[in-house]
């Protein structure tokens, strides 16, 4: 079993399939403007099947595949349905920009996928356009319809708060639980990434942000299924809830049960922590499955117990998965 140094046990890989993107979001922008990786150095999928494998073996349990834009990387859909037949699999789940799933949204769900977070930080057109590069806000909303429609069950949306950017949105997002069984999760604006255009001044607290909210009537905890990171809430009568993620004002990193694998293979054991292991030599040079195993284990032994002790990290969260 993956348990590492500070008693945490680690069942949950999150994968990202690809560093490219079909948006080009600004905390995704950096000096070294979108040079995507060549090709061949990207895991092939049944590199990737291979190290999920190996990873349900060692005791995970939950896999989520993101990027990049994991839904722009072609065989998907196959390379989904193969997953998820792996024997120790409870959940499969993705994280996408929504742009392509009013196409791919029922073909996903009967690929395997159980469900899905969809990325989006405002309602407004133009500011959608603005803000990730592309004038796509319908083509997401629609994703969303499709996710919900193909019961892709729970919906969750991602919203990175913002302030001067998209924190005059934060009850509109949150209106959305009213209407449809949406968890819609406010994530606090985190420094990742060499050059990103972070500013201390754009940070929103969780605190402030639910303050804000109670404009619209009381929130009650509830519970959420899939224990992630957020604590969540509801509106009296609402069909969806309202989520927290406090990455920044309160970090989980005692609970964190995660490692990260990305486009290029290198096991990554915490979000802000550079240190990486390198799976693809081995990989590459056909080393036998309990290579790979020893690989996981040197991974986890690189976790660091808080995030309070690394800092900002080098790469974008889209070269990392986000
Ligand atoms: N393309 C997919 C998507 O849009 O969800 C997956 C990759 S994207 C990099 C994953 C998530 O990272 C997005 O929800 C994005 O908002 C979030 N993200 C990127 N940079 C961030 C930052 N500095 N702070 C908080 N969240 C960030």
């Amino acid at each position: 079993m993956l348990n590492d140094a500070f008693g945490r046990q680690i069942d949950y890989l999150r994968v990202s399939v690809t560093d490219r993107c079909n948006l080009r979001c600004l905390y995704c922008s950096s000096k070294d403007q979108f040079a995507w990786l060549p090709p061949e150095e990207i895991l092939t999928y049944e590199e990737l099947l291979r190290v999920i494998r190996i990873g349900l073996r060692l005791g995970i349990r939950k896999i989520r595949l993101t990027g990049g834009e994991p839904l722009v990387r072609k065989g998907l859909l196959d390379f989904i349905a193969r997953v998820s037949r792996l024997e120790g699999l409870k959940d499969l789940s993705l994280t996408t920009n929504g742009i392509l799933l009013a196409e791919m949204a029922g073909a996903l769900k009967e690929a395997g996928l159980r469900r899905v977070n969809i990325s989006l930080d405002t309602l407004r057109p133009e500011r959608y356009a603005r803000l990730c590069g592309r004038p796509y806000l319908e083509k997401v909303l629609q994703g969303i319809e499709a996710a919900l429609k193909a019961g892709l069950h729970p919906v969750k949306i991602n919203t990175v708060v913002m302030k001067g950017q998209n924190d005059d949105e934060l009850e509109d997002l949150a209106r959305l639980t009213l209407k449809a069984p949406l968890e819609v999760r406010f994530i606090e604006f985190m420094p990742v990434g060499e050059g990103a255009p972070w500013q201390k001044e754009a940070f929103l607290s969780a605190r402030e942000i639910k303050e804000r909210l109670l404009s619209l009537g009381d929130l009650k905890p509830t519970s959420s299924i899939g224990a992630g990171p957020a604590k969540t809430y509801a509106f009296p009568g609402a069909p969806g809830k309202i989520g927290f993620i406090t990455a920044m004002s309160e970090h989980f990193c005692e609970r964190c049960n995660r490692l990260r694998l990305t486009p290029e293979g290198k096991l990554r054991p915490c979000l802000f922590s550079d240190q990486e292991f390198d799976l693809k030599p081995l990989l590459r040079s056909h080393a036998g499955d309990e290579a790979l195993a020893e690989a996981f284990f040197s991974a986890l032994a690189l976790k660091p117990a808080s995030r309070f002790k690394t800092r900002i990290p080098r790469r974008l969260m889209r070269s990392i998965g986000g």
